[in-house]
């Protein structure tokens, strides 16, 4: 079988790696080169975690992906994935907390529950409310994405799958039982075609405009005042929602300076991905040195580093995986709102099953993409 991935990014690296491990021919379509970070990928870190807040349904999606990712680490002997524990610091009754405790009940997670004067014993870098409560999740951690990318396309070319880099789809559709993708003005035909192109699916599928959008996202990185309070396992990779305001940071990756994402400061949708503005102004980092005055005195409020992204949202936050209409040999995966890196490997996986024995060994029902349809 002959399979197309339009966008050799996050998503589309790892399809390729995955249909190739099982002697699928696939070519990837990517309009830069794999590991590029003018997209959702870029920024160095990206958080990995096992009780998941977004639904406890993740969780053994999450299990297989943690498999693959050591699997990738193994053959090419990268260090893609660090495991340096994740903590969730939430107020007491928070909805995000009733959901973790449900994941970490059904799957049996190795998790601690700490209060707040714990947590200001062990993570002294947070400033917490007595009344504060962290989820610690040992298997938390993060991620490299350019170096994954990167690793997971070199390991697709390496067992025969093609990635033509610089070269941009301007058309993927059927015609008759094929696909056909248009590049640079010339027609090529497959077997099945997986179109992952991130921030650029509306454009890709228009059937998907009304319920997916590109959203610029922005990452900082900040100097800490007392360095040995955030590298390794004393720095977990951070999440914290309290009322008004939610964001996350990453232990020291570049043993300078401590990367944050304010979640909350959510910006209008991008009209086009292909003009995603880079510059990040003084106004844009305003709640990022509130997080800092209020929640992580530590560090000093000027970031040294800024970095813009985008990424694809759909309307309830949750991807579209699978097949785009009752023809199976057209799939899309996009729309991962924000945390879909870390499940990447097991996407690829889901995707190499539906185009080779039709039904996927994981259950991802919940992102089927005809659940937005009247
Ligand atoms: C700032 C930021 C922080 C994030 N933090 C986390 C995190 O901590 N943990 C987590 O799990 N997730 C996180 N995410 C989400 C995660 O990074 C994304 O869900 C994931 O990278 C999406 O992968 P993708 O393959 O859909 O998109 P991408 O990785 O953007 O890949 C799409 C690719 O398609 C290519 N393409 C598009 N159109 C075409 C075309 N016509 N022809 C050829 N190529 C094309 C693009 O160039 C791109 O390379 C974050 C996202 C952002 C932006």
């Amino acid at each position: 079988m002959n399979v197309a991935v339009i966008g050799g990014g996050t998503m589309g690296s790892m399809i390729a790696w995955r249909l190739a491990e099982r002697g699928v021919f696939a070519t990837v379509f990517e309009q830069f080169s794999p590991g590029h970070d003018r997209s959702a990928a870029g920024g160095e870190s990206r958080v990995f975690r096992m009780a998941y807040a977004e639904g406890a349904g993740y969780t053994p999606i999450l299990r297989r992906a943690r498999e693959l990712w050591r699997e990738l680490e193994h053959i090419t002997r990268r260090k893609l994935l660090h495991e340096v524990g994740m903590l969730t610091i939430t107020p007491r009754d928070s909805a995000v907390l009733d959901t973790l405790d449900e994941g970490i009940m059904a799957h049996d997670l190795d998790c601690e529950i700490l209060d707040g004067r714990e947590i200001r014993r062990r993570f002294p870098q947070h400033r917490v409310a007595t009344s504060d409560v962290a989820v610690l999740d040992h298997l938390g951690g993060y991620l490299r994405p350019e170096l994954a990318v990167a690793t997971a396309a070199h390991r697709a070319e390496m067992l025969g799958a093609t990635v033509r880099r610089y070269a941009r789809v301007e058309a993927v559709e059927h015609r008759g039982s094929d696909i056909v993708v248009v590049e640079d003005g010339h027609a090529h035909r497959f077997d099945a075609a997986v179109v992952a192109p991130g921030p650029w699916l509306a454009r890709m599928l228009p059937q998907f405009a009304g319920v997916v959008r590109a959203e610029r996202r922005i990452g900082a990185w900040f100097v800490p005042r007392s360095p040995e309070l955030w590298f390794g396992r004393d720095c977990p990779v951070f999440a914290r929602t309290s009322p008004g305001v939610s964001f996350y940071g990453m232990a020291s990756v570049d043993g300078v300076s401590v990367k944050l994402g304010v979640t909350s400061a959510r910006e209008p949708a991008l009209p086009d991905p292909d003009l995603l503005d880079r510059t990040v102004s003084p106004e844009v980092l305003a709640p990022y040195r509130e997080v800092i005055s209020e929640h992580l005195p530590d560090l000093h409020p000027d970031p040294i580093r800024v970095g813009a992204y985008q990424e694809c949202f759909t309307d309830d936050h949750h991807a579209l995986l699978g097949p785009v209409s009752d023809r199976g040999n057209l799939l899309v995966a996009g729309g991962f709102s924000g945390h879909g890196f870390k499940m990447a490997p097991a996407v690829g996986d889901v995707v190499a099953d539906l185009l080779t024995s039709g039904a996927p060994s994981l259950d991802v029902s919940a992102l089927r993409t005809g659940r937005f349809r009247p």
